[in-house]
């Protein structure tokens, strides 16, 4: 799960990590009283979505005036911010954070990730921060210093310094430094997040050490430990498709492609889905209805499947080991009636009961193209959205 970087920014604050002061705002009307209460003289309005890549797209602008404040939460409140994260399609801005500005020296880069082929945390500190740090590591790897912490002892004193140095820095600041990066670590740990990273870490002109940006995924499956950091879920950020699928208890998800598939089991609906391209096609989604669908879930699976305006044909793939293929049958009849199904349908069934799940299928006088294996179905409906083309 994500969170919003001033959610992101307040947890990090709990773990000492250094900030500046900022204010959260869904109205025009709340940033500019925002910024009069933080004071000053410089403020920062921020876009809040879940994607990176903000500033470039026009959502972080620096004001020098509340008059400047209310010109940019005017601009950025409300508009559909496109950045490399969001894709072509972007995401409309909901709320807005005002903060403290500063005026920067350095952009430097942070990151604490858990890196599987050492099983442990893996620190990242880069001088070459505020940029992608895909790009630095695709093109400049040296430039990023890599401590990985032994869980059994901990993050240790050294491993600050070392980071430190690796930023370039000293005295003071590499102090500094070293607390933060242990707040960064500890923050990690503690609230079970996957990352966190600090993308711009900033030395200020006036020498502080500062989280200009932060970013944290959680690991889901340790939420049940932190309701509160579950209670942050914001469901405008997320695809309301795979938000219905959560509820319906169906791993569904959104791809790029046309044909909408439904499957039972994972690993049947990888090899649904690398059966389609061996066959020209291209998935429109990964959707795994489960061991013990039943007619109500199978028929919530197809209204999320056609729910996607990009889908232009339907396979139906689903092996009937504890399922019984003639249940899949008559809610597959039951979804295709309920929802006036235009597209085309193919359906391969195997299994349990597999005969009189065909024959439900042929009796209903819905046009549902029968497949007798997997290949003959990816055939079938890549052929079938060629001829509705
Ligand atoms: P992102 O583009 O989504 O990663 O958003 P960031 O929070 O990283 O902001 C993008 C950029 O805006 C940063 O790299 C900084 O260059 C700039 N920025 C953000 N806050 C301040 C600030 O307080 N002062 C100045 N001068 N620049 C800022
Ligand atoms: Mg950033």
């Amino acid at each position: 799960m994500n969170v919003h970087e001033h959610q992101a920014k307040e947890i990090l604050g709990r773990h000492g990590v250094a900030l500046l002061k900022g204010a959260v705002a869904l109205s025009v009307a709340e940033a500019v009283e925002g910024a009069r209460r933080l004071g000053g003289t410089l403020w920062v309005v921020k876009a809040q979505i879940h994607a990176g890549g903000r500033g470039k797209g026009g959502g972080v602008k620096l004001a020098r005036s509340l008059a400047e404040v209310e010109t940019h939460a005017k601009a950025i409140l409300g508009m559909t911010l496109i950045t490399h994260q969001t894709g072509p399609q972007g995401r409309v801005v909901k709320r807005l954070f005002v903060e403290e500005g500063c005026e920067i020296a350095r952009e430097l880069y942070l990151g604490a990730v858990i890196d599987r082929d050492s099983g442990r945390v893996a620190l990242m500190a880069s001088t070459e921060g505020g940029v992608e740090i895909e790009k630095v590591a695709a093109e400049t790897p040296e430039k990023i210093v890599t401590v990985r912490i032994d869980p059994a002892a901990g993050f240790q004193p050294f491993h600050g310094r070392r980071l430190a140095y690796g930023l370039g820095l000293s005295g003071a600041q590499a102090g500094a430094a070293s607390k933060l990066i242990s707040g960064v670590y500890g923050a990690l740990v503690q609230e079970d997040a996957s990352l966190v990273e600090v993308n711009p870490l900033v030395v200020t002109k006036t020498g502080g050490l500062l989280a200009l940006d932060a970013k944290i995924n959680f690991d889901d499956n340790a939420l049940y430990r932190h309701p509160e950091i579950a209670a942050l879920r914001d469901l405008n950020e997320e695809d309301p498709a795979e938000t219905a699928a959560a509820e319906a208890s169906l791993s569904y998800i959104k791809l790029d492609g046309n044909i909408g598939c439904m499957v039972n089991g994972a690993g049947l609906a990888m090899a649904t889905m690398d059966i389609i391209k061996l066959n020209g096609g291209e998935p429109a989604n990964f959707l795994d209805v489960g061991g013990g669908a039943t007619k109500e879930r199978v028929t919530t699976a197809f209204k999320i499947i056609l729910s996607d305006a990009n889908v232009r044909g339907i396979l139906v793939n689903i092996f009937g080991g504890i399922m019984r293929c003639d249940v899949i049958a008559e809610g597959v009849v039951a979804a295709a009636r309920e929802l006036g199904l235009t597209r085309p349908l193919v359906v391969r069934l195997e299994g349990t009961n597999v005969a009189l799940g065909k024959e439900i299928m042929a009796r209903s006088g819905l046009p549902i193209v029968a497949a007798d294996d997997l290949g003959d179905a990816a055939r079938k409906i890549v052929a079938a959205i060629g001829r509705a083309a």
